[in-house]
């Protein structure tokens, strides 16, 4: 890397493309992952990072999704203060958690909360892929957990956007073991009929596509998401088969059940509003609004 090499940082990004070999101040543009058509970074984000004119869904921030489902100003966040640690004393990982913090301005890759979504309280977890690519480590499985735990006392929904290439490595077991924490959250919550919506979003693969993820009341996911276990490599290998050209993404999960609908980010809001509506038997919410 150009950094690595002269010890300073790079200054543009050169974007490939036919008619793009110009170097490009970097944030300013970005190229579609769809069409490879090139945009004013700005105005992909007006449009929630979804391609205008082909409707590839880029990644999202963690802050920017919220923004885009609650009610305004109604969110408040928990737990934004735990902070993880090295139990297993691997290599550097305090360093790449601390860039990763930086980059993202989040302190993990999960953020969790409160808020209301047309005027009805529900919990929510947001998990963002640019921190540490999303994967679960203690804090984030703590975090998820602590909110199923929450939504289940209050007797609120809860809504989880997975974005995670799986378990956090360098936490090794201690990682795993989210995955049952998680999942007996989730079995809880729903031993007192709590309602649980996962919305699977790119990528959803490894130990958090295994865990809660999967097993919510309505699994919806995105557009062109990558939602699987294990890479198609490992399992082309393993079976020695060539898989379909659409294995694992949203629309192929659709087709074969695992999920219940993909739904387009602009519609995301509406859509779990109305869900929320209709789950909502004689809330707190529907009578104070009723009031009113
Ligand atoms: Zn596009």
């Amino acid at each position: 890397m150009l950094k690595d090499l002269f010890g300073k940082k790079k200054k543009y990004a050169s974007i490939p493309g036919e008619n793009a070999k110009k170097d490009i101040p970097e944030g300013l543009m970005q190229k579609c992952g769809g069409c490879q058509k090139i945009f004013y970074q700005k105005e992909l984000q007006k449009n929630l990072n979804v391609c205008p004119e082909c409707g590839h869904h880029h990644q999202i921030s963690a802050y920017d999704r919220i923004n885009s489902l609650f009610d305004e100003g109604s969110f408040q966040e928990w737990d934004k203060e735990l902070l993880s640690q090295n139990p297993l004393n691997f290599p550097q990982y305090e360093e790449k958690i601390e860039k990763d913090r930086q980059k993202t301005g989040l302190n993990e890759a999960v953020v969790t909360g409160e808020g209301k979504i047309h005027d009805i309280r529900t919990a929510i977890a947001v998990m963002d892929a640019r921190f540490r690519m999303g994967s679960m480590g203690s804090v984030v499985g703590e975090k998820i957990a602590r909110a199923i735990e929450q939504a289940r006392i209050e007797k609120m929904p809860i809504i989880i956007f997975t974005a995670s290439g799986g378990a956090r490595m360098q936490e090794g077991v201690l990682s795993l073991m989210q995955m049952a924490k998680t999942s007996i959250a989730i079995q809880r919550l729903h031993a007192e009929n709590g309602l649980f919506i996962s919305v699977m979003t790119n990528p959803t693969t490894g130990g958090v596509s295994a865990s809660f993820a999967s097993i919510g009341d309505y699994n919806f996911a995105e557009p062109g998401a990558l939602i699987g276990f294990a890479g198609r490599r490992i399992i082309e290998q393993t079976i020695r088969e060539k898989l379909p050209k659409d294995f694992q993404t949203a629309e192929f999960q659709l087709k074969h059940g695992q999920v219940d609908k993909v739904i387009e980010r602009q519609e995301m809001r509406d859509t779990l509003g109305m869900i929320l509506d209709i789950h909502e038997v004689g809330g707190e919410a529907n009578e104070t609004s009723a009031r009113v």
